[in-house]
């Protein structure tokens, strides 16, 4: 884990990844602008379990401050933990990840890292530890290699090759005659979404962050694209503590424990079988309203 060098890649990572994401850009162009917090952690290397809790935050956004998002939300994230954030649209699953990120202070409450309130990380530091792989992956033109190494701008070619190995993702970039150096953008070669995903995993595997979010695909992938992808996710998420705002059965089935959302609170929390079991529960509902594949 670094974080000396860290800081362009970073930044990029947000802008180009949680901007579309999560983040509004707005927001990301503020926090570009921001001077870097004085640390009380300012230490240069640290390894972190990626132990996360949520204790009791309350949560609106600034501009409608009328509106509670979050009502006291209790989140309990053991290192290595696999979590699912299910509910409605609107339930405030992403608002959890951005708060997660720092993206707005908290009204109430606290959230901590490793037992460490997060208001005492900087930015460069908190985020150096989480690794996001969106929805929709945005690369930027560039070559290929650039855009896997983005989070570790100083990873010789052997550390790129094997995080695209294991992303599944080498197997067709080694087909292009340019192989890494081959470049993707307006100017480039145009990937279908599945090799995009595999880019934004061997980025992922890459940076090595304790703390990983996934938000998943809504749209499907083609069924060769979609056990490839599964197989990288499945590669990146192992020893990381996983959020993931899922949206496929087949992957909330696989968690070790959901936190199902409604109006900002978590009324219900267990694994699939348990809730999905509950009759009349609101996440068996759900399962039969929103899951049924
Ligand atoms: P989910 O991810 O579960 O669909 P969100 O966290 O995106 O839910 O949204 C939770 C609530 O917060 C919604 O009512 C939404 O309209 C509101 N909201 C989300 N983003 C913003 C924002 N940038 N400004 C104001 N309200 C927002
Ligand atoms: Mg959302």
């Amino acid at each position: 884990t670094t974080f000396i060098g860290g800081s362009i890649a970073g930044l990029g990572d947000i802008y180009g990844q949680v901007q579309k994401a999560i983040g509004s850009s707005e927001r990301v162009l503020e926090i570009l602008e921001e001077k870097p917090e004085v640390s009380l952690t300012d230490y240069q290397d640290v390894q972190i379990e990626g132990k996360v809790t949520f204790e009791n935050v309350r949560f609106n956004y600034p501009t409608r401050p009328e509106v509670d998002v979050l009502k006291g939300i209790q989140l309990d994230i053991n290192p290595g933990d696999k979590i699912a954030l299910a509910g409605h649209s609107g339930a405030g699953k992403s608002t959890i990840i951005q708060l997660l990120l720092k993206f707005y202070p908290i009204n109430q409450g606290e959230i901590s890292i490793d037992g460490q309130a997060i208001n005492q990380w900087n930015y460069k530091q908190l985020r150096s530890q989480i690794g996001i792989v969106p929805q929709e992956v945005l690369l930027f033109g560039g070559s290929i290699r650039e855009n896997i190494a983005y989070a570790k701008l100083d990873a010789s070619d052997e550390e790129i090759m094997e995080a695209a190995k294991k992303a599944n993702a080498w197997q067709f970039i080694c087909k292009f005659p340019e192989g890494l150096d081959t470049l993707v953008g307006e100017r480039g070669v145009k990937l279908s979404g599945g090799q995009r995903q595999r880019i934004a995993i061997a980025r992922a595997i890459l940076k090595d962050p304790s703390i990983l979010i996934l938000d998943e695909a809504t749209s499907s992938l083609d069924a060769e694209s979609e056990a490839l992808v599964q197989e990288a996710l499945d590669e990146l998420m192992k020893g990381r503590t996983t959020i993931i705002i899922a949206h496929r059965l087949s992957t909330i089935r696989k968690v070790d424990r959901i936190y199902v959302l409604k109006d900002g609170e978590i009324v219900e929390e267990g694994n699939h079988d348990s809730l999905a079991n509950q009759d009349g529960g609101f996440y068996a509902n759900l399962v039969k309203l929103q899951f049924a594949d």
